[in-house]
């Protein structure tokens, strides 16, 4: 028999959303409940990488931080200057570690691994959650699950962290995107080095199509070999994953039910970023929740603006319809010398001033085309 359980708010998922949700509300005085589908939320990897944009309290966790980054194909080079907002990562182990220290603490919020959610009713004068195992009533649900929607893009990654027995990599500058000479696929490897003898190594493709080639450990040991031919290596652990770059995620919120995290729109179709979004997200609920909970307040879900969104449209088309067109362009696109407009665009806070740069420097009779209906999609 299932029993019930009391709750002023109940979060879904252990995820990047729900965990950084939880710890803002450790804080406050609700009863609040974490339900996770999985056993063990750190048997996944990833590392979170953003631009110094926006505070948040995980200063302290943040595994490395640059300054420089390098945009290239085989031709050209740009670098990417970070000064004033420095490219930071941090790993998702010590995010989770560190929130769950501070949830352990708090008696007010429990934490239940193992519990898929099944359904979510709106009673008389409650919410009840039901999941494989129990039934919940609270007041509000936060719900960070996956939707099972048809995403148009997906940012699609195999990564690995490498150990080299020489001090082979230049720890002060990453490798945003370093195109490879595959044509007509929009594939990158994407390069964090941590310190001189340790590194991630990422293959990444921007596809409509799943594609599993290139996404495997096999092409990090290949790049290990073109680059560092006389160097040895041991691949420590890996990651991989697939974010929707989609313009039409949105949340679907109801007065009862809020969703969070990337299936709420919190992820910029043309990029994959996500969290920084989140962590505006969760301040943002934090400050509305006592008109929350009296029905009174909905969430703004608006991350990106209307301009933002049709912009990443026609890049999301260029990519799939000619991505070494889209190659050239993006590495145009840092060619100033200052890239702080650029970094805002990227990071979903350029102003008029930035969006103009932006412009500017970006190829416009194809951008025009494409925004004007000339050039469609798979034309
Ligand atoms: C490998 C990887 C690297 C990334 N790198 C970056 C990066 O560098 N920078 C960046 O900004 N973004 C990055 N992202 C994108 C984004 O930040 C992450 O996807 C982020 O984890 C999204 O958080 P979320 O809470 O929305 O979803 P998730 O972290 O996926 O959390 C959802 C949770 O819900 C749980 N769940 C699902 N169904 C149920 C159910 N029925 N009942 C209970 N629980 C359920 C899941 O188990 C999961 O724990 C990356 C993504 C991946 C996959």
């Amino acid at each position: 028999m299932l029993i019930n359980y009391d709750y002023d708010l109940i979060i879904i998922g252990a995820g990047c959303a729900g965990l950084s949700l939880a710890h803002r509300l450790t804080r406050e005085d609700y009863k609040v409940c974490i339900l996770e589908l999985s056993d063990n939320i750190n048997s996944k990897n990833k590392l979170w990488s953003f631009w110094d944009t926006y505070e948040t309290p995980y200063e302290d966790i943040i595994k490395k931080k640059w300054v420089n980054l390098i945009i290239k194909d085989k031709n050209k080079t740009s670098e990417i200057n970070c000064d004033r907002y420095s490219y930071n990562s941090i790993d998702s182990h010590d995010f989770n570690n560190y929130i769950f220290k501070v949830i352990q603490k708090n008696k007010n919020i429990d934490l239940i691994l193992s519990s898929e959610v099944l359904n979510i009713r709106k009673e008389e004068k409650s919410i009840s959650v039901t999941t494989n195992k129990n039934k919940y009533i609270c007041k509000h649900v936060f719900d960070s699950r996956p939707e099972n929607i048809k995403v148009s893009m997906w940012q699609q990654f195999f990564g690995s962290y490498i150990k080299t027995e020489q001090e082979i990599f230049d720890d002060q500058k990453a490798t945003f995107m370093e195109f490879s000479k595959l044509r007509n696929k929009f594939h990158f490897m994407y390069i964090l080095p941590f310190s001189p003898t340790e590194a991630l190594i990422e293959s990444t493709y921007f596809s409509s199509k799943k594609e599993n080639n290139m996404l495997d450990a096999e092409i990090i040991k290949k790049y290990m070999q073109n680059n560092f031919p006389n160097s040895e290596f041991k691949i420590v652990k890996s990651e991989n994953g697939s974010i929707p770059m989609d313009t039409k995620i949105k949340a679907v919120s109801q007065k009862y039910i809020t969703k969070i995290g990337s299936y709420s729109g919190a992820t910029r179709a043309s990029t994959g970023y996500t969290f920084i979004n989140i962590q505006k997200q969760v301040d943002h609920i934090i400050k509305l929740l006592p008109r929350i909970l009296m029905g009174k307040g909905t969430p703004k879900n608006n991350f990106h603006s209307y301009l933002l969104r049709k912009m990443d449209q026609i890049f999301l088309d260029i990519v799939d319809n000619d991505p070494d067109f889209m190659k050239g362009a993006l590495i145009k696109l840092f060619s100033s010398k200052n890239h702080d407009a650029q970094i805002r665009f990227l990071s979903d806070i350029p102003n008029i001033f930035d969006l103009i740069k932006v412009i500017i420097l970006l190829p416009k009779i194809k951008f025009l085309k494409y925004s004007l209906g000339f050039i469609r999609k798979n034309d």
